[in-house]
């Protein structure tokens, strides 16, 4: 007998996220109180952020992941959401053991509180780490998931940088991730994350999947998903989505600055009920993405290149400022924002140019913070305490607006033309107000440091025509990258040709 919707009792459908992206090459540790301070909720103040009204994720994103999946629940009827836990903290250094220790506290207790579900869904990163533990984090969530509710459908989200590993795939039924780079599908995400597990959940569907792991780290050039040559693979996987028998496809392509022992690129495809479907489609898809492999990033500056580029670039300084996106030290991708390398050259060959630089240098704030603007000091510019391999810069001048700002105490160091935006945690500056809240006119400038890959675009985009990559040294340096060591063949390290003899192996899961 089918009985309607109406008849069955609602499906209880439990959610949460527990999101961070770890680089292993910065000295800070993340800590319970980067979470708390951000962006940390449980229970019914999860589903106080999935109304349209409310911003789910800060002052920045109305709509993520949970309010996507909310909205599917909504569009389904019949079910009830059940909030657990939202965990997301700034991209850093992995985090502590104790920190880990809490968030799985956290997730368990939130589990107790809501007793019996029927499925679950959980918007995850897929590139945490922790110190100390080799395994993927996500996978230990995933495996505390599978304890407490049993066989329900689990069903997770994960970044397009997500590092997948066998044991992420095993404990899922259901696996999700963005399509876009730099990400804008967040809330789509969610949605058709929380459509999948609904109808699994009504056995409308039966998920099928396979998945193949790369041999391979770095490659796709910008990996901008509208820019050749990814756009190409994110047009094939919109055609496969167009048949009725594929439920989803996937590629994920690292956030490379961890020290993950199973690091490299993966692709997912799940069909409804066709197991050989999906082995073949993602075959295919993982020879699309392993040919774009040596499809490298654009050429970047050295430091000096880039100050000259600067000084010839008249026009942009007319109509505003150029960008110098100093790529090692991406705050976005993790990086401290203490880098000295571009300082060091600024303050050396670019005296004459007004260039605003955000520098993370607590040691600095400290000694800086009691003393009055317009005090003429004589110091030194030591970057974040205990990044390896980074130049003292020393700096004379006097000191400007010294204020707190979302980046702890800061202080303007004023040396010859340049500005530097001491503060006291990482400058995630993305936005051209935090110059302006420290008295400096983003117009005034020949030039701003940025230490984002890309989102401050957004924001600079009426003064800002001209971003110059620069290579300096710090923590999301691809140097580090290809210089890592690793055990297996690995694409840039050796020059492999094929991947099948690699992937298979890498997709059983050591007990
Ligand atoms: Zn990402």
């Amino acid at each position: 007998v089918i009985r309607s919707k109406q008849d069955r009792r609602p499906l209880r459908i439990a959610y949460g996220r527990i999101f961070h992206e770890a680089n292993s090459y910065s000295p800070l540790k993340t800590e319970r109180s980067n979470f708390e301070d951000f962006h940390f909720y449980r229970g019914e103040d999860v589903a106080s952020l999935v109304t349209p009204s409310v911003y789910e994720l800060g002052k920045v994103l109305r709509k993520a992941e949970l309010t996507g999946f909310h909205s599917a629940a909504k569009a389904a009827g019949n079910i009830e959401c059940v909030p657990l836990m939202s965990a997301l903290a700034v991209p850093s250094g992995p985090l502590s053991q104790e920190c880990f220790a809490w968030m799985r506290d956290e997730l368990r207790g939130a589990l107790e509180r809501v007793g019996e579900v029927d499925a679950v869904y959980m918007a995850l990163h897929g590139s945490m780490r922790v110190s100390g533990l080799d395994q993927a984090p996500e996978a230990v969530i995933l495996a505390d998931l599978r304890d407490a509710l049993g066989s329900v459908p689990i069903a997770a989200s994960f970044d397009l940088h997500a590092n997948l590993t066998p044991a992420i795939v095993d404990h899922l039924d259901l696996l999700e991730a963005y399509r876009t780079n730099p990400h804008r599908d967040l809330y789509r995400t969610g949605r058709r994350a929380g459509r999948q597990l609904i109808a699994m959940a009504r056995g409308e569907v039966q998920p099928t999947r396979a998945w193949r792991k790369l041999p391979m780290l770095l490659g796709g050039g910008t990996t901008i998903d509208f820019l050749h040559p990814m756009r190409g693979i994110f047009m094939h996987i919109k055609r496969l989505l167009m048949r009725r028998d594929v439920l989803s496809a996937h590629v994920c392509m690292v956030h490379p600055f961890t020290d993950a022992p199973d690091l490299g690129w993966a692709v997912h495809v799940c069909t409804d009920d066709n197991q050989a479907l999906a082995d073949s489609l993602a075959d295919e898809l993982a020879d699309r993405v392993w040919k774009v492999r040596k499809v490298d990033l654009p050429d970047m500056k050295t430091p000096a290149e880039a100050i000259e580029e600067v000084r010839r670039s008249r026009v942009s300084r007319a109509l505003g400022q150029v960008s110098v996106v100093d790529t090692c030290d991406i705050v976005g991708a993790g990086s401290t924002g203490g880098s000295t390398h571009l300082l060091d050259a600024l303050v050396r060959e670019a005296g004459d140019l007004t260039v605003y630089v955000p520098m993370h240098d607590p040691r600095l704030v400290d000694e800086l913070w009691e003393r009055s603007p317009g005090d003429r000091v004589e110091s030194t510019v030591r970057g974040t305490p205990g990044l390896p391999d980074q130049p003292e810069v020393p700096v004379a001048g006097r000191i400007g607006v010294r204020t707190m700002t979302d980046f702890g105490r800061t202080v303007v160091l004023e040396h010859e033309n340049l500005r530097i935006a001491v503060t006291e945690k990482p400058p995630g500056t993305l936005h051209p107000r935090f110059w302006a809240d420290l008295g400096l006119s983003p117009w005034h400038a020949d030039a701003i440091v940025q230490k984002f890959f890309f989102h401050y675009r957004l924001f600079y985009a009426p003064t800002s025509r001209r971003s110059i990559p620069v290579m300096s040294k710090g923590p999301s340096s691809l140097d580090n990258v290809r210089k890592r060591h690793f055990d297996e063949p690995m694409w840039p390290q050796s020059p492999i040709s094929e991947w099948r003899s690699f992937d298979h192996k890498r997709r059983v899961a050591t007990p």
